[in-house]
């Protein structure tokens, strides 16, 4: 085995599910809200729309490595419609969008598109795994942000050392933010695309939580803000807004040079996502904005379900404006480990250490509103009884 996968430590919900298997294995009634996967399904037209187009020929050859030029133009007039942001959807080396085999595909391939030995990326802790790990496979060196409670869960981007600034190649953010549930204003993308310019580093934004919002709080595009492009590229994911998690499709649009190194590694590693899959994704990124105010009016329902329950409890939750988590203190004199692992123990309720998203998680545990309502308030209650004692 090669040492850049002896030394990584093991995928994270990828050792949770055994943990949880290893629970239901002995008769529990394991309520999961670990991982962030929609349980509602993808909407019907969706699923329609592969059904025809599975059984066009044409889909079943090699699809264009960099996306159909009609995906390419959809995804382009999302941007549009949504954030204002016009995009050249042409093929690289002069496009702006470029089709995904889901975000997470994308982003730890932007990596190795970007990063050579003893580079420095800057990435977020607590954060989305993906970016550290694949900095490491690539032998370069994460650098991670702390997201406090008390700045928000916004980086303090002053706080990096000059010398480490001028070694990076990647500054990694996701706001609407997974897993704390923190938004970011322009003002603060403004600020951080100050300083990828001032240092020569690509803005990397893991937007995959932009249409989760709630109470009237839509995220923006730091793509919205001019000359963006100049330094930044943005994830998006059709997994959560449609509940897609498994069709795997995203794309990532902004600088045309970034977008087309990553469209280098993907020729040479994968050959394009299923061309049904993306005439459904066209369907999807036009659907009428009714299809996502209906579920994201299950998740606010949900959280406001949760939240409540939570605090009479006795724990603090706050309630997130955005994205399908709450972000939990543990009890007084617990750990996020030690608290996470009796309540999957002792109680079948299972959440997520916010210590699996590095050292700044300790403390929190991640609560995802991916469960039927009457599920959650049992949730709820088995927790405050651990929790009262
Ligand atoms: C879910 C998630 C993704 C993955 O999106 P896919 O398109 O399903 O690969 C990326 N980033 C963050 C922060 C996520 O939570």
């Amino acid at each position: 085995m090669a040492r850049r996968i002896a030394d990584v430590p093991p995928y994270l919900f990828a050792e949770l599910d055994r943990r949880k298997a290893a629970v239901v294995a002995r008769g529990v009634d394991v309520i999961p809200l670990g991982i962030g996967d929609p349980d509602l399904p993808t909407p019907a037209p969706v699923v329609e729309a592969l059904e025809v187009a599975a059984r066009d020929p044409a889909n079943h050859r090699y699809p264009d490595y960099e996306g159909s030029a009609a995906f390419r133009r959809a995804a382009a007039q999302y941007m549009t419609s949504r954030f204002g942001v016009d995009l050249n959807p042409a093929a690289p080396p002069d496009g702006e969008v470029l089709a995904l085999i889901g975000a997470k595909e994308g982003l730890a391939h932007l990596v190795w598109a970007m990063v050579d030995p003893g580079d420095v990326v800057l990435c977020p802790d607590p954060g989305y795994p993906v970016y550290a790990t694949h900095t490491r496979f690539c032998g370069g060196e994460p650098y991670l942000l702390p997201l406090l409670p008390e700045r928000g869960f916004l980086p303090d981007l002053d706080a990096v050392p000059e010398q480490v600034a001028r070694r990076a190649k990647i500054l990694f953010l996701n706001y609407p933010n997974n897993p704390t549930g923190a938004t970011a204003d322009l003002v603060f993308w403004e600020r951080a695309l100050d300083f990828c310019r001032r240092h020569d580093i690509l803005l990397a934004h893991d937007n995959a939580y932009a249409e989760i919002g709630y109470d009237g709080y839509r995220a923006p595009s730091v793509l919205q803000l001019p000359g963006a492009r100049d330094v930044a590229v943005e994830f998006h994911s059709l997994s959560k807004p449609f509940n897609m998690t498994g069709w795997r499709v995203g794309f990532c649009c902004g600088n045309a040079r970034a977008v087309a190194a990553l469209g280098v590694v993907k020729n040479n590693t994968d050959s394009g996502v299923f061309g049904a899959v993306q005439q459904a994704a066209i369907v999807a990124l036009g659907l009428d904005r009714r299809h996502l105010e209906e579920r994201l009016e299950v998740y606010r329902r949900r959280r406001d379900l949760m939240v409540s329950a939570l605090r009479s409890a006795g724990i603090s939750a706050p309630s997130p404006r955005a994205t399908i988590y709450l972000w939990c203190p543990v009890p007084e004199g617990e750990t996020a480990a030690g608290f996470s692992g009796r309540l999957l123990e002792e109680s079948g309720v299972f959440v997520t250490p916010g210590t699996g998203y590095g050292r700044h998680g300790e403390g929190f545990f991640r609560i995802s509103l991916t469960c039927a309502d009457a599920r959650l308030e049992e949730a709820a209650r088995r927790i405050g009884l651990l929790a009262l004692g």
